[in-house]
């Protein structure tokens, strides 16, 4: 055997040892995952949260932390895939959720909430004029719809790795379930092969859309020069540049865009904005957005039963004016930066197959070395050593993503961080020989 394939099969070892343990300390969530699987397909109803043997089940959560079904404490650095930023019961949160139910839930009409909130949004991250939407996915399905229609034209250009919902998925160029639009696929931060792409289908580009960080791809930031080389490209195409800011607004006041200085056409937001309600919402230049004015003749419609739900509404408003403050935005976002070059350090110390990448309270482990600069790069992380380092965290008491994403969210402190740090640790001198 090859020291390689000696070293796969420690690992291999390990993980078994790893999924077996699990099985025997998380026997309610075991029960309720085989009750799940005869009324739903696999027991699931959200794909992400599928994995082998059997996902956990939690049963409550409060702060930055949550239950298992079997009553095992978590740290929550998944914080919902970016969703929880707020976490489980923030007071603000709360009285705002409690205070727009007093009055009521569904009216069937516009409310007293959602031209605040939309200002709010629309001050907050520089847009003329915003809808919204019950999901981040509806966003990116009607600004991609819009955008076609502003420009009469039907290619959209995306990159591989890309996800923006649940019918626009790009890792591995696509999805059988994908929204049937004309795709060109790109590769992600590559400067002349997008250019390429784009000068080849010139005529026909109706929008360019893409995360300015790959989330759920491994946190992966787009170049400067590759955001600014897309927005002079779009233009000189008459193309649109759509961000989807779903899960990057967090990072900064203005949103990613406001720090990389580049601005889309249309962004598309989700996730925490909603206060953790069901949220979406799509935004940008108003001669653009304005084709859904309906005192227009040729107005587009846009339905959706429970766009301006008072739920969402009340709690996003509390949560972006009183508690997700610019500054707060600033100080959560320092945080998880020096949570990261922390954890890197510790991983650098060890010289071990084991790195962070992202911004801010994002982040994402890959288990390899070298750069990460873009899907393909992080396709390259050794599966079965992130697997290994996902059921150890949890052992430690420590809930992230299976593929390795994690997020800060605002009720996490000094001490969570320091906990998650000696976790790494410990699983860095734990595992010292399978990390060569
Ligand atoms: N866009 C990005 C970048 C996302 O990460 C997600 C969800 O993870 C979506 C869109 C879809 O949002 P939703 O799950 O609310 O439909």
């Amino acid at each position: 055997m090859t020291q390689t394939a000696l070293r796969n099969a420690d690992i291999e070892a390990a993980l078994n040892d790893a999924r077996e343990d699990y099985v025997t300390r998380k026997p309610r969530s075991l029960a309720r995952y085989v009750e799940a699987t005869a009324v739903m397909p696999g027991g699931n109803t959200r794909t992400v949260l599928h994995y082998a043997p059997f996902p956990l089940a939690m049963a409550r959560g409060e702060g930055c932390r949550l239950w298992d079904a079997d009553g095992v404490e978590y740290i929550d650095f998944l914080g919902e895939y970016t969703a929880g930023l707020y976490g489980h019961s923030h007071p603000v949160i709360r009285a705002a959720v409690d205070c727009a139910l007093d009055d009521g839930i569904s009216f069937g009409a516009s409310n007293m909430t959602e031209a605040r909130f939309a200002r709010a949004v629309c001050k907050r991250f520089g847009l003329d004029r915003v809808r919204f939407t019950n999901s981040g996915t509806e966003a990116n399905l009607l600004a991609m719809s819009l955008a076609c229609i502003f420009t009469r034209r039907k290619t959209v250009l995306v990159f591989n790795g890309g996800y923006h919902g649940a019918v626009f998925g790009f890792a591995g160029g696509g999805s059988p379930i994908n929204v049937p639009f004309d795709y060109v696929v790109a590769p992600y931060n590559d400067l002349a092969g997008t250019q390429a792409l784009i000068a080849a289908h010139a005529t026909d580009l109706a929008l360019v859309i893409l995360e300015p960080m790959i989330g759920s791809g491994g946190c992966i930031a787009a170049s400067g020069p590759f955001l600014t080389m897309l927005r002079a490209e779009t233009t000189r195409v008459g193309a649109l540049l759509i961000f989807d800011e779903v899960m990057t607004s967090r990072l900064a006041p203005g949103g990613l865009q406001s720090v990389v200085g580049v601005k889309p056409d249309l962004t598309t937001f989700g996730k925490y904005i909603g206060g953790g309600m069901s949220f979406g919402a799509f935004g940008g230049r108003g001669e653009i957005m304005d084709l859904f004015d309906p005192r227009r003749p040729d107005a587009l419609p846009h339905a959706g039963t429970f766009n301006n739900n008072v739920l969402t509404m009340s709690a996003g408003l509390a949560g972006l004016s009183e508690v997700y403050t610019p500054q707060a935005a600033l100080a959560l976002n320092t945080r998880g930066d020096r949570l990261r070059e922390r954890l890197n350090a510790v991983c650098q110390a060890a010289d071990a197959p084991l790195q962070f990448t992202g911004i801010g309270s994002m982040l994402a482990v890959h288990t390899m070395r070298g750069p990460v600069t873009c899907p393909e790069d992080a396709a390259k992380s050794d599966p079965k050593l992130k697997e290994l380092f996902f059921f150890d965290m949890l052992a430690h008491g420590i809930w992230l993503a299976r593929r390795g994403m994690m997020t800060v969210s605002l009720p996490i402190g000094d001490a969570e961080c320091n906990r998650l740090v000696a976790a790494v640790e410990e699983f860095l001198s734990a595992r010292r020989s399978l990390l060569r």
